[in-house]
């Protein structure tokens, strides 16, 4: 088919269609979508809860009492232990049901939702991981979410293989870092964004190889440079000191001085590293995909994808988390790890044709399947021959366009459609679309999506972030025993032995924060994933670009690809 315009059924904003897009919907047999991007997008995210955590009743048969878990305690479910639910002392297929031709698709996959026990956390083949969701293979680490393959770290959002990493978001290889974001290959780096090869630097903006540098932006290969100045060793290790980066207000008097120098600073339009054919920003070693952000090696033929690494090909609407050798994968969050056609579905790992199902890994020919390991020819959780679901599949198909599920708003969701957000079992704020997409309570309602306030436990705290010392050689082991007040949200928040002995190798003071309003502040330092035209800082040419326009924040100096060769390297 040809290029084609369509009006958003949500938004009402038009958006296109090109002839590669109908081949695609074509090829994994799905009718073309009658969102626009955007709205796909904060579709899925509305399912994904990154980070929010909950303390609710433990449903893991023998056990009393509460646990830790990303599902408020108001749904009305079952959670167990991780450990207990990848065991084989549970049986998903015990809650499944007949299909019933009398009743919406989305109805029935709502009620096996509320049916089924769900794992407390999305993680898999981890070891010595609290409290860490949407994580493969993790080690020794805490509070660390959307992540493979990390050892020894903390409080980090969105990294890859990284070792001994606290505070960090969107980073790859970075081993004894804090507080970095979209950081690569580097070592004792704090502070810093978009750095490649850095060690034992503090404050730097998109620096390669540099090491020993404070507050610099823009350089190369560089060593004992001080806010873009060299000196010499002597003088570096003088200038250094008197900086006082061992102390809060040091830190924060950098912090500041480094925002400044950011602005000043010269931004490529978009980071495309080792690309072809590929419109997107964050995109490392890919090839023939657009409108892809976040995405580390290997993208090939895929389009509206965001969060993933190592291998996706042919594959639309996935994200975050996708990729890790994936193929023909459609409108999915959490679909990377090793799928083949993993469709309209929510954390499906391992798996192969497998349609609109939540949390199933190992599995093949299912759909509609919630919470389940190692199953084939499933459908809403019962079993079936191969020969059963290969007939019964076609006719799921035609009850879901001839009796398509319609919510609140109205809005009708039939075959080829995500999970309407209404049946989610995540408010709008719990999940990562009020990361990525903010709105007002008042808003969401309005848009058809969930909210809640959630109060954890009354914690009496017994130190204000303020009060806290100014160098952690002042602090002693009783800091463990404190309940902080965070500076700026009051939340109350704890310090733990693993992250003080790592504030204490590197002489670095006690944040004065909670954990999840240093994630906010970090999360404000990336730009949106919306492609925008601007002008070339010189004056040459416009560029795709992700920064916002100068009038509304944005800094001044974006330039294209051949202007920033020229000025940075
Ligand atoms: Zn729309
Ligand atoms: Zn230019």
């Amino acid at each position: 088919m040809k290029e084609e315009t369509k009006k958003c059924v949500n938004c009402q904003k038009n958006f296109t269609i090109e002839e590669e897009d109908f081949n695609f919907y074509e090829k994994i047999k799905v009718p073309p979508p009658t969102w626009c991007p955007e709205c796909r997008l904060i579709r899925r995210l509305a399912w994904r809860n990154e980070h929010s955590l909950f303390k609710r009743p433990n449903g893991t048969p023998g056990s009393t009492g509460t646990h830790i878990s990303i599902y408020n305690p108001e749904e009305k479910i079952t959670t167990y232990d991780k450990e207990f639910w990848w065991s084989d002392k549970w049986e998903p297929l015990d809650y499944g049901r007949d299909y019933d031709f009398s009743k919406p698709f989305f109805q029935q996959f709502k009620e096996l939702l509320e049916r089924v026990p769900h794992i407390a956390f999305f993680d898999s083949k981890s070891i010595n991981a609290r409290f860490c969701n949407f994580t493969v293979e993790l080690k020794n680490c805490y509070l660390i979410t959307a992540a493979w393959r990390c050892e020894d770290s903390m409080y980090g959002n969105r990294l890859y293989e990284c070792k001994f990493t606290h505070d960090s978001y969107i980073c790859f290889h970075t081993e004894y870092c804090y507080e970095n974001v979209y950081c690569h290959g580097s070592n004792k780096l704090f502070f810093s964004r978009e750095c490649d090869g850095c060690i034992d630097s503090y404050f730097l903006y998109d620096c390669r190889n540099c090491s020993d540098c404070l507050l610099c932006t823009n350089l190369r290969n560089k060593k004992y440079c001080i806010a873009n100045i060299q000196y010499t060793r002597e003088e570096y290790l003088k200038k250094k000191q008197e900086l006082v980066l061992n102390t809060r207000d040091g830190i924060e008097e950098a912090r500041k001085k480094f925002e400044e120098m950011y602005r000043n600073a010269f931004h490529k339009h978009l980071q495309l590293i080792n690309t072809n054919n590929v419109v997107g920003d964050h995109v490392y070693n890919s090839r023939n995909s657009s409108h892809i952000f976040d995405f580390h090696d290997g993208a090939e033929n895929s389009k509206f994808v965001h969060w993933g690494n190592d291998g996706l090909k042919d594959s639309y609407d996935v994200g975050p988390g996708c990729g890790d050798e994936s193929e023909l994968n459609y409108e999915g969050i959490s679909t990377g790890v090793k799928n083949y056609k993993a469709i309209l579905g929510t954390t499906i790992w391992y798996s192969q044709n497998v349609w609109y199902s939540s949390m199933v890994s190992n599995s093949h020919d299912c759909f509609g399947c919630v919470e389940m390991d190692k199953k084939q020819y499933c459908i809403l959780n019962k079993q079936y021959t191969k020969e059963e679901y290969e007939n019964l599949i076609p006719k799921i198909v035609q009850h879901m366009m001839d009796m398509p599920y319609v919510d609140k708003k109205g809005r009708k969701y039939g075959h080829g459609e995500f999970f309407p957000p209404e049946i989610s079992p995540f408010a709008y704020n719990e999940t990562v679309a009020q990361d990525y997409f903010p709105i007002t309570k008042k808003e969401a309602e309005e848009k058809g999506f969930s909210w809640r306030e959630y109060r954890g436990g009354e914690y009496q705290t017994t130190i204000k972030g303020k009060d806290l010392p100014q160098t952690i050689a002042e602090v002693t082991d009783s800091i463990l025993n404190e309940v902080i007040e965070c500076e700026i949200t009051k939340k109350p928040f704890k310090i733990l032995e693993q992250e003080l002995s790592f504030y204490r190798r590197f002489d670095l003071p006690l944040p004065p924060i909670h954990p999840d309003e240093r994630h906010n502040r970090r999360l404000k330092l990336r730009n949106p994933m919306i492609l925008r035209k601007r002008m070339c800082f010189f004056g040459d040419k416009e560029v795709d670009t992700t920064y916002l326009p100068v009038e509304e924040g944005g800094p001044e100096k974006v330039v294209c690809t051949e202007h920033y060769n020229k000025e940075v390297y």
